[in-house]
C-alpha cells in the first residue's frame, strides 16, 4: 500500500531539506511543487508574457511541459526538455511566482501533474508545497503543517542566499507569505486533519525525525 505524505507550509520552514530526506530514509518518491510553480513562472517570464494580466498567463498556461524527476536523492525539473533547475531559484522568479500560481488555470494545469506523480510513485510519495493537504492530495494518509518564526525564517533563507541582507529577505518572505495565502484559489493553508510542528527552535534532523516518527505510527 504506497503512503502519501503532504508537507505544507511558507518558505523558510525547512520544507523542502524535510520532505527530501524524509523520502529518502523511507524509500519514497519526493515532488517539489513549488519547483514547478517556479518552472511555469520562469516560462513566462522567458517568453515575454504579462504576467500583470491574469488572462495573458491564463491563455499560454498549457503551452510549457514541465516534468519533474521525484528522486529524492536528485530531484529534477526541466520545462520543454530543458534543465531549469538554477533558472527557477533567481531573484525575478521568486518576485514573480504568486502572481503566476494565483492564476486558477495555472493551479489546475499543475495540479493534475502533481496528482498524476502522485498516483503512479511505486512505494508512495512525500508530497511539499502550500496547498497539498487542502487542495491536491486531501486523502493523504498523513499531513504535516510547517511553521516557524519570521525571523528563524529569514535567517535560514539568508544564509542559503549567502550574504542577502536579511531584513530585505525577512521583507520579501513575508510579502510572497501575504499574497500566497490571500489568493481565492486554493492559498496556503494548514488542513483540519493537519499536524502542526513549529520547527523555529528544532535542529533539521529533529524535524526529520519527528515526521518520520509520525509516518510510521
Ligand atoms: O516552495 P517555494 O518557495 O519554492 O514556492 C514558490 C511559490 O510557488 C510559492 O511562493 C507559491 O506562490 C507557489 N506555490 C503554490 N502552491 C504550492 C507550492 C508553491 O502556490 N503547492
Amino acid at each position: 500500500q504506497a503512503v502519501i505524505v503532504a508537507i505544507d507550509g511558507p518558505s523558510g520552514t525547512g520544507k523542502s531539506s524535510t520532505s527530501k530526506a524524509v523520502a529518502a530514509k523511507l524509500g519514497l518518491s519526493y515532488l517539489d511543487t513549488g519547483a514547478q510553480y517556479r518552472a511555469i513562472t520562469w516560462w513566462m517570464v522567458s517568453n515575454d508574457i504579462d504576467i500583470t494580466d491574469p488572462s495573458a498567463i491564463a491563455a499560454v498556461a498549457g503551452k510549457p511541459e514541465i516534468v519533474s524527476g521525484t528522486d529524492p536523492a536528485e530531484p529534477t525539473i526541466t520545462v520543454d526538455g530543458t534543465d531549469v533547475a538554477g533558472p527557477i531559484r533567481t531573484q525575478e522568479v521568486t518576485s514573480k511566482v504568486s502572481a503566476v500560481s494565483a492564476v486558477p488555470e495555472v493551479r489546475a494545469r499543475i495540479t493534475e501533474l502533481q496528482r498524476a506523480l502522485a498516483a503512479s510513485a511505486p512505494a508512495g510519495i512525500v508530497v511539499e508545497g502550500r496547498d497539498i493537504g487542502t487542495t491536491v492530495l486531501p486523502d493523504a494518509d498523513l499531513k504535516i503543517f510547517l511553521t516557524a518564526s519570521p525571523e528563524a525564517r529569514a535567517a535560514r533563507r539568508s544564509g542559503e542566499l549567502k550574504g542577502a541582507d536579511i531584513n530585505a529577505t525577512r521583507e520579501a518572505l513575508v510579502k510572497r507569505d501575504e499574497a500566497d495565502s490571500s489568493r481565492k484559489t486554493s492559498p496556503l493553508a494548514k488542513a483540519d486533519d493537519a499536524v502542526e510542528v513549529d520547527t523555529s527552535d528544532l535542529t533539521l534532523e529533529q524535524v526529520i525525525e519527528c515526521v518520520v516518527t509520525l509516518v510510521e505510527e
